[in-house]
């Protein structure tokens, strides 16, 4: 746990007990000339050290706009982020974030290029030493042999992976990832969440995690936030650390995937449904 450094004061005091990121009762809008959208309610969670903290809901319940606020890129019209106790106002190499569209990787940088640039534009390191930090989260996650590769030579899956190997090698306190699996085939898809668990297991990273799949929420988290329809607000938050890919079909699992359906699109029903839950570990949110 995080103290404070010593001469600095905290907006919170910090206990032993704080938590990395606090977001408290946060709602966040877009405006348009026309109009304003209010894209999230009063959201509050915390999300302590090496939690694989999920944001699950449904297409436009703000899950995307939450992300990019816990990144810095949108304000709160109400509420506020910390980040150990300091309010997150701008962007920052302690937040990354991983989107969906690995094109985001530029085509005429080499693998490790594309790896060692944010590290290079945000001064962190020196060549050498960016070189090297590249060389090491490739080789994490399998591509020690691509580094002088053309991102266009290789598959989504392989893209998927330079994109988290250039976030890490950012090593934030937090690594933001948007639905980052969404546009890969199934196949694929169920082979990124399971090498994102065994690089957890290697590197122990905060996640806050967006997806609007049931499967890859109880897959790739330890707490999930359930989030109702627009404007998102909580709806209850499950505990999920008893699964990983090896549950999937199984009777438990299907279980909860069917609960968490229930809790999520059952409107007005939460009451019902929390007693019918054998879930000991869950909050329902009204
Ligand atoms: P999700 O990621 O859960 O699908 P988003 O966070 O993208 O949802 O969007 C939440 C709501 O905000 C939606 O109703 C969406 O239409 C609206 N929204 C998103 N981006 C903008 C924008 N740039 N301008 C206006 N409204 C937006
Ligand atoms: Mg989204």
């Amino acid at each position: 746990m995080n103290a404070p450094l010593q001469g600095h004061t905290v907006s919170k005091p910090a206990t032993a007990a704080q938590a990395l990121l606090s977001v408290d009762n946060v709602s966040l809008e877009y405006r348009t000339p026309q109009r304003v959208v209010r894209a999230t309610h009063q959201v509050s969670f915390e999300i302590d050290p090496a939690d694989r903290f999920v944001l699950l809901g449904p297409s436009g319940c703000g899950k995307s706009t939450l992300l990019k606020a816990a990144a810095g890129f949108i304000q709160p019209v109400e509420g506020e982020i910390r980040l150990q106790g300091q309010r997150v106002e701008a962007p920052g190499p302690d937040r990354i974030v991983v989107f969906q569209e690995f094109d985001q990787l530029p085509p005429w940088k080499t693998v490790k290029q594309n790896v060692m640039f944010p590290l290079l534009a945000s001064r962190t390191l020196k060549r050498k030493d960016a070189e090297e930090r590249a060389l090491h989260y490739l080789e994490k996650v399998g591509l020690a042999a691509f580094a002088d590769a053309y991102p266009h030579t290789l598959s989504g899956g392989m893209k998927a992976r330079v994109a988290i190997a250039r976030a890490l090698a950012m090593q934030p306190k937090i690594l933001l990832m948007d639905e980052p699996f969404a546009a890969l085939d199934a196949l694929t898809r169920r082979k990124m969440q399971e090498e994102l668990l065994l690089l957890w297991e290697e590197v122990r990273f905060t996640l806050l995690f967006v997806t609007h799949s049931i499967e890859e929420a109880l897959v790739v988290g330890n707490r999930i936030l359930l989030l109702s329809p627009h404007p998102g607000r909580v709806r209850a938050e499950v505990h999920s650390h008893q699964y990983d890919l090896h549950s999937l079909g199984g009777v438990e699992f299907q279980a909860s995937a069917r609960r968490i359906h229930r809790l999520l699109f059952d409107e007005g029903e939460a009451a019902q449904t929390e007693r019918e839950l054998d879930f000991t570990d869950i909050r329902i949110a009204y």
